[in-house]
């Protein structure tokens, strides 16, 4: 194990990657690449959760998502990549995580119910929906990391992960509860409390003012938009000012970007003061120069992305995934070695071989 401390987080492939996860986590990712240890997961089995129906879509949202990692700066040599169905270790650690959570716990997270509006699921929701909650428990555990950059909407799932982490350890490992989070690891337990680390904006709103911008809502700018879709969109904010001089509420979601993607400092406070005086500025300038700043900041991403295009591309993610598959493997296996000897299930050592 390098002595680095670890960090995990991930995606799930149910679309693009977008604005909201550039400043959420992504950019954070990027950032904390050389100081950490570094897994990145593509929880494609937690896809299924919400798109049974759609394998087709989940493989090549997969693979874009990579892509996205890709040409957003992550690097393949310093970070490892999983994927989740090809480490069954988190499969297996998801089931005895959940018999330490109870179920009233899990159906009270306030994201869940969140996704169950804005999802449209009703009351039809798969049973393996909500086991999703506990699943993403063990794809943070499994790598036993210490820090997960994750957007706002991620707090209500990171409780449980600490709490299912907190209760492995006094009950496997002999840890007395009176530990402080620190101090789990020095005290015997196999799992260091994980603690969230929330990216720069912590909850981008998306392009209909309402929702957080989100991949399955229609409602965000892909980092593989081009000038013209992301001014088309921004265009399509609804902000309720009729005038020029009308004073603005610089509350609302277009002073949102503004502040997100404008990075002169100096400029923004002028934006905000004549938006706020109804200062001859009208909201369509507004939305261009937000328009501009985003592109500045994705169009080098879109230019990196350019070097994994069609088949040739999906190959070269392809094999990128399996040679990182052993990788992480090889830190999971070793968790679920060490949880099971916690548990009293060591019966003998098994090797996963990956071809
Ligand atoms: P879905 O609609 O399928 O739930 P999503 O857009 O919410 O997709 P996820 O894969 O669920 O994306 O989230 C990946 C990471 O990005 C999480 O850490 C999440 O908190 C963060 N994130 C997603 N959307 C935003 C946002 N609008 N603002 C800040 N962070 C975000
Ligand atoms: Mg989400």
């Amino acid at each position: 194990m390098s002595s680095k401390t670890r960090i995990l987080t991930g995606d799930t492939p149910t679309g693009q990657l977008h604005l909201g996860h550039w400043v959420g986590s992504l950019e954070n990712r990027v950032a904390l690449q050389d100081e950490f240890e570094c897994f990145f997961l593509i929880a494609n089995m937690h896809a299924f959760t919400t798109r049974a129906d759609k394998p087709d879509e989940i493989r090549a949202s997969t693979l874009e998502i990579v892509k996205d990692w890709l040409a957003a700066g992550i690097d393949p040599d310093r970070s490892t990549f999983v994927l989740q169905t090809e480490v069954p270790g988190i499969a297996e650690l998801t089931w005895f995580l959940a018999m330490l959570l109870p179920f009233n716990r899990v159906m009270r997270n306030p994201t869940l119910k969140t996704e169950l509006e804005t999802k449209g699921l009703g009351e039809n929701y798969s049973f393996g929906f909500p086991m999703y909650s506990v699943g993403q428990c063990a794809d943070i555990l499994v790598f036993r990391p210490e820090l997960v950059p994750v957007g706002e909407d991620q707090l209500a799932h990171m409780e449980p992960c600490r709490e299912v982490a907190r209760r492995f350890n006094q009950l496997y490992c002999g840890v007395d509860p009176q530990t402080e989070d620190e101090e789990y690891v020095r005290a015997g337990g196999l799992f260091p409390i994980p603690k969230a680390k929330v990216g720069r904006v912590a909850r981008l709103i998306g392009t209909d003012g309402v929702n957080k911008m989100s991949k399955s809502l229609g409602n965000a700018i892909f980092l593989t938009d081009e000038f013209k879709q992301i001014k088309k969109k921004l265009g399509g904010l609804y902000t309720g000012r009729q005038t020029m001089d009308e004073p603005g509420d610089v509350n609302n979601a277009l002073f949102q970007y503004v502040r997100a993607f404008i990075t002169d400092a100096e400029r923004v406070a002028e934006l905000e003061r004549r938006y706020a005086a109804g200062d001859n500025i009208g909201d369509g300038h507004i939305k261009v120069e937000v328009a501009e700043a985003i592109d500045r900041l994705i169009g080098p991403m879109r230019e990196r992305r350019k070097a994994y295009e069609g088949a040739a591309g999906d190959e070269k993610i392809m094999s990128l995934l399996r040679e990182h598959a052993a990788k992480a493997n090889a830190a999971a296996e070793e968790t679920l070695h060490l949880a099971k000897k916690a548990m009293r299930l060591d019966f003998g050592r098994r090797v996963i071989s990956f071809g």
